[in-house]
């Protein structure tokens, strides 16, 4: 199940949505700003349908 969440990328701020499928509980994954590209780390917790937390880190 997919979920869409506002995430706010370190770098430049720009604020965009991402997808995350809600079937896996804990997940950590690298995704690419949209807008200057540079790759960030994304930790989510969540339960199917929802998303709990989401963390972004920088490095
Ligand atoms: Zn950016």
């Amino acid at each position: 199940m997919q979920v869409s969440e506002a995430i706010q990328c370190p770098f430049c701020g720009q604020v965009f949505d991402l997808t995350v499928d809600t079937s896996v509980p804990s997940q950590r994954f690298v995704t690419d700003c949209e807008v200057c590209c540079r790759p960030f780390e994304v930790r989510v917790e969540c339960e199917p349908g929802e998303i709990l937390s989401l963390e972004v880190a920088s490095s």
